[in-house]
């Protein structure tokens, strides 16, 4: 069992074996951001391996994409973000800190792109004998207000053409962005989808959860267009693809559930939303979104149909996005390069889509407290991080038993053969009992050793981490039994 109770134990974890590091560290640190290790990079590029195995890779209904994170500021015009993407927050009048009224009050509005600012503000949120989380004064609070979240920044050199864009605040509006390229250019139909991995930008208000909520993080989005009727369908589908991707790379199902949103807390145009939850063991037990899964009608590529008719205004405006009115010309809006025309069923229509949107860092962060263990072995503590093959950043070490008699030489050898092939480290420090511990706390799924047999018969012991079973396995089909163990 995980012995992983406070967020405190998972960042000094995570420090310590050289996953995560606080950003810019040498100065201070800077908050809310993280830098990735050598295992930490390795694992997150793990998870982002994964999901894009499973659902471009496998598939055939799914293109990639790699969107630029810097976009013509229309679009989040279009999205509703420029207006909408605020969180509510209230400020504490004794200490100034500010916090999200969601997590001060129960049922509060979330970000507040679902729902007008007006109807955030003037629903009743009784924060009287709310406590301050900065420094536990009851009741402090100010009214409620918006606090927009998307980053801005200058592009351009000159002032007189330079004009303010947004660093994106998720990666799904590249996707819409893209709809027509990708079908212009691919022989995809609909239904299909289209992948995207990526960095997204959001100035939160309550962070100091690790890795778990930062300003800068990845994302890992579908956008799923099917026709509007088959929705439901594709929605159910996609509900059961997702949690199973979690659970076939080792998340525990008892650490899992969904959680489908009140009709209040969804956006006005979604017709269903539900998260995938993981319970992090922290504090309270706390379960927490790694995911949210959405059924967004034809809402955004109507928005953008309508958005890309607005670019005479926008330059008549000189870019004031405030100045632009996205009314919809009802009858036409089948007219525009974001319509779908089905060829077989001569019928013309705006696609639905489902999202599934996931997030890399924190399903890296469940990957991590989910795998650690600690049990005792002949009276040590042996502490161990069971990740899933796929997943874990070295996938074998090798060592020689001791540094003479010409076993580092055969060692560097199968070394040299196996890395060509998995992610490998060599270790020859130490007795060969701690250099088991130092993989089994980086969650490395085999260990090799040469030995003084290895000479006589050409077989090296495999160590397998989870069970500490160890066999003699001949060098010439050592390649073939690690694949078949790891490439699971
Ligand atoms: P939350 O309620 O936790 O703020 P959200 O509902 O705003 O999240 P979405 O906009 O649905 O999140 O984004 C999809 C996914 O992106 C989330 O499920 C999460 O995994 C990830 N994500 C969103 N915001 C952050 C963040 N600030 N830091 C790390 N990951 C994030």
């Amino acid at each position: 069992m995980a012995k992983i109770t406070k967020l405190d134990d998972i960042v000094s974890l995570c420090k310590r074996r050289g996953f995560i590091f606080q950003s810019s560290e040498i100065y201070g640190g800077l908050a809310s951001c993280y830098d990735y290790g050598p295992l930490g990079v390795e694992l997150k590029n793990n998870v982002k391996k994964a999901w894009w195995k499973a659902v471009v890779q496998m598939r055939d209904d799914i293109v990639g994409l790699d969107c630029s994170i810097l976009m013509h500021p229309l679009v989040w015009k279009a999205s509703g973000h420029a207006e909408k993407f605020a969180d509510l927050i209230a400020e504490c009048k004794k200490c100034n800190t500010r916090t999200r009224v969601d997590h001060l009050a129960e049922h509060a509005e979330e970000h507040t792109e679902h729902i007008s600012l007006d109807k955030a503000i003037a629903a009743t949120h009784d924060l009287s004998n709310k406590v301050c989380p900065a420094c536990g004064k009851v009741g402090q609070f100010t009214e409620p207000m918006p606090f927009k979240l998307m980053f801005e920044t200058q592009m351009g050199a000159n002032v007189d053409d330079s004009m303010t864009l947004y660093l994106r605040p998720e990666t799904a509006q590249g996707i819409f962005a893209n709809f027509r390229n990708v079908l212009d250019t691919t022989r995809i139909k609909i239904p299909f989808g289209i992948a995207q991995i990526g960095k997204s930008f959001r100035n939160e208000v309550t962070t100091k959860a690790f890795i778990f909520r930062t300003r800068e993080f990845e994302q890992a989005e579908i956008e799923f267009f099917c026709e509007p009727g088959t929705d439901e369908h594709w929605y159910e589908h996609w509900k059961k693809a997702r949690f199973d991707w979690y659970t076939d790379l080792g998340l525990k199902k008892q650490n899992l559930r969904f959680r489908d949103h009140d009709p209040d807390e969804m956006a006005h145009y979604a017709k269903a939303c539900v998260d995938v939850e993981y319970k992090f063991p922290f504090g309270s037990g706390d379960w927490q979104e790694l995911e949210g899964i959405a059924n967004r009608t034809d809402y955004d590529l109507r928005r953008h149909q309508r958005g890309i008719r607005t670019l005479n205004s926008w330059y008549e405006s000189r870019g004031d996005l405030a100045k632009i009115d996205l009314k919809e010309e009802a009858e036409d809006y089948l007219k525009g390069p974001l319509s779908y025309f089905d060829d077989q069923a001569k019928k013309r229509y705006i696609p639905y889509v489902i999202e599934p949107s996931a997030g890399v860092d924190r399903s890296a962060l469940a990957f991590l407290v989910d795998a650690y263990d600690e049990e005792e072995v002949r009276g040590e503590k042996r502490n161990l991080l069971r990740f899933h093959p796929a997943l874990a950043p070295v996938k074998v070490a090798v060592f020689p038993l001791v540094k003479r008699d010409g076993m580092p030489e055969i060692a560097r050898n199968i070394y040299n053969n196996l890395k060509g092939r998995f992610n490998c480290f060599y270790d020859h420090a130490g007795a060969v009992g701690r250099r088991y511990r130092r993989q089994d706390e980086a969650g490395t799924p085999f260990c090799v050793t040469v030995d003084g047999q290895t000479k006589q018969d050409a077989t090296v012991t495999v160590r397998e981490r989870d069970s500490m079973e160890q066999v003699r396995v001949s060098t010439d089909k050592l390649l073939n039994h690690l694949r078949e163990r790891l490439e699971v």
